[in-house]
């Protein structure tokens, strides 16, 4: 499903990774662990095309990334899902909006989204915080909805950076057991921790 051929990068004379190779099958649950600085975020970023290697390869359901276009990117990106540490939602929203919005944005009629939305939080155990702010949400509650709108387009590749870096050991454990129902469904899935 992923592919890194000895994937070397710099960002001005700091190398962020060197030679690094490793397979993901489909359906895996990786963690990329180290600690700050080792280059994990760099990883994800390298996945989702947002940067090029300098030497070596890419390579995501068997096409080399250096081989998508740029009017294909966006397409591409569609196709995975990002979690990030700080729970990002739009707070003039609520949770049904922002988890709609994903929806909208894959092109779903806003008639289907509804029950899309539901089913969703549901299956992230929030159904009760459909009609609350970001603001109204504790923090496990608030990675739950992101979490939410990260998968409610079925993305084949979720990507995790720290997404419990800002959670107590417990909310966080939750959260990687939501994360692990989610693979099970069908979603590959790679999280990033320095925990
Ligand atoms: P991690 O996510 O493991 O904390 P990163 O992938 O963010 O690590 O960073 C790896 C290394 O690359 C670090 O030394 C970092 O300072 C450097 N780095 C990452 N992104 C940039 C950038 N855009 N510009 C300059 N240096 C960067
Ligand atoms: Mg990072």
């Amino acid at each position: 499903m992923i592919s890194f051929r000895n994937v070397t990068i710099c960002f001005g004379g700091t190398l962020a990774l060197g030679d690094v190779s490793f397979e993901i099958e489909p359906e895996e649950f990786v963690f990329i662990t180290g600690p700050s600085g080792s280059g994990k975020t760099t990883i994800l970023r390298l996945i989702l095309k947002e940067i090029m290697p300098d030497i070596g390869e890419v390579v995501i359901a068997g096409r080399n990334v250096a081989e998508i276009e740029k009017s294909e990117l966006p397409a591409y990106r569609r196709s995975m899902s990002m979690v990030f540490q700080d729970f990002r939602l739009l707070s003039d929203r609520t949770v049904k909006e922002n988890v709609g919005l994903a929806l909208a944005i894959r092109g779903v009629p806003e008639a289907e989204r509804d029950g899309k939305v539901k089913e969703v939080l549901a299956s992230v155990g929030i159904e009760s915080k459909i009609n609350s702010f970001s603001q109204q949400l504790a923090g496990g509650e608030l990675q739950r909805a992101v979490i939410a709108r990260a998968i409610v387009g079925h993305p084949k590749i979720l990507l995790a950076d720290e997404p419990t870096g800002n959670l107590d050991p417990d909310t966080a454990w939750g959260i990687v057991e939501l994360l692990e129902t989610i693979r099970k469904n069908g979603t590959t899935i790679i999280m990033a921790t320095h925990n």
